[in-house]
């Protein structure tokens, strides 16, 4: 396997530790020089760097996750594959998809006028940077790149159209933002329909024990450098979502997930923070922690059981992963 990395900028109004965390730049890999993996957002200088890089637009391009980092500037090409729900988010530069975050946000007791302020934020902050293209296919278990064959894995949570490519020969992955080595990517919030919504990190969790599982030497991710270690990483995660899921769940006790966000994270990027919030409480919710009642300020969430529970849930999810992890010794 031949892996070429290119590295395209990208601005994040919200990100202002970007130099720090390495996070201001999207890595896209040249693979065995047939296809493209992940393609930075639409902007002049993204075409640029890829003109100088590839020359023309005529290779595959597969798509890590809908996120505009990742797939802003996909329509530069023919051939695009991806997870069923990122094709959709490419088809209308996820229009659809924010009109239902919003909806939910609305329900979970963020202001309307907060709201407004929003969406203008996601036209600025996102939709500015996709170009809708209907050109994406919906990828399959495997793809050919070159001539070699590459499994393709399934790896929701961070978003839910997230996949990874996997090599066995070389025990390589193309890992996306499911793994970042600076810092915890979030699960970021999914809805299915206007009531409904998926328990993002419960997925994250299932993500989690199957790339633990696999013989992983190096992964490539979609920000920073090439990972060795992808198990110290999961653990990092789980530890850091442990104490995050602990203080949440202190702080909900009679209170929308707005005003739970606003008390932990009040001067943070509302959109990120809201869906931290929100990928605990439904976590909480889902593992018997947390009771909801519909209120006039929206949604209210109370504690259910003790905090030692909610350790030994914990101490369970982390078994677990050291079994999986052992599995693959
Ligand atoms: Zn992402």
């Amino acid at each position: 396997m031949i892996v070429k990395r290119l590295r395209i900028p990208y601005h994040f109004p919200s990100r202002s530790t970007s130099k720090k965390t390495n996070m201001g730049k999207t890595n896209v890999y040249i693979i065995n020089d047939d296809a493209i993996f992940d393609v930075g957002i639409s902007s002049d200088k993204t075409t640029e760097i890829l003109k100088n890089s590839i020359g023309n637009f005529d290779k595959k391009l597969i798509i890590s996750h809908a996120h505009v980092d990742h797939f802003g500037a996909a329509y530069l090409f023919n051939e695009i594959y991806a997870h069923k729900s990122a094709c959709l988010k490419l088809k209308d530069a996820e229009e659809e998809y924010f009109r239902l975050v919003h909806i939910h946000f609305l329900n979970e007791g963020v202001p309307l006028n907060l709201i407004e302020r929003m969406r203008i934020n996601v036209e600025e902050e996102f939709r500015r940077f996709i170009k809708p293209t209907d050109k994406c296919r919906v990828i399959s278990n495997k793809i050919k790149i070159g001539d070699e064959t590459f499994k393709v894995i399934h790896t929701p949570g961070h978003s839910y159209s997230h996949i990874c490519l996997y090599h066995k020969d070389s025990k390589s992955i193309f890992c996306g933002d499911v793994l970042l080595e600076d810092v915890i990517p979030i699960p970021i919030i999914e809805p299915i329909d206007e009531f409904e919504r998926y328990d993002v990190m419960s997925l994250y969790l299932e993500t989690l024990e199957k790339l633990i599982s696999l013989d992983i030497k190096k992964a490539y991710p979609g920000h920073g450098d090439i990972i060795s270690k992808h198990d110290e990483i999961i653990f990092r995660y789980i530890d850091n979502w442990e104490k995050r899921s602990i203080y949440v769940w202190e702080t909900l006790d009679g209170k929308t997930a707005f005003e739970v966000t606003t008390d932990l994270f009040p001067r943070s990027h509302l959109f990120l923070s809201m869906a931290k919030i929100i990928a605990i409480v439904d976590f909480l919710h889902s593992k018997g922690f947390v009771e909801k009642e519909e209120g006039r300020k929206g949604r209210v969430y109370f504690k259910v059981d003790e905090i030692e529970s909610i350790r030994e849930l914990w101490r369970k999810i982390k078994e677990k992963m050291i079994r999986k992890a052992r599995s693959n010794q």
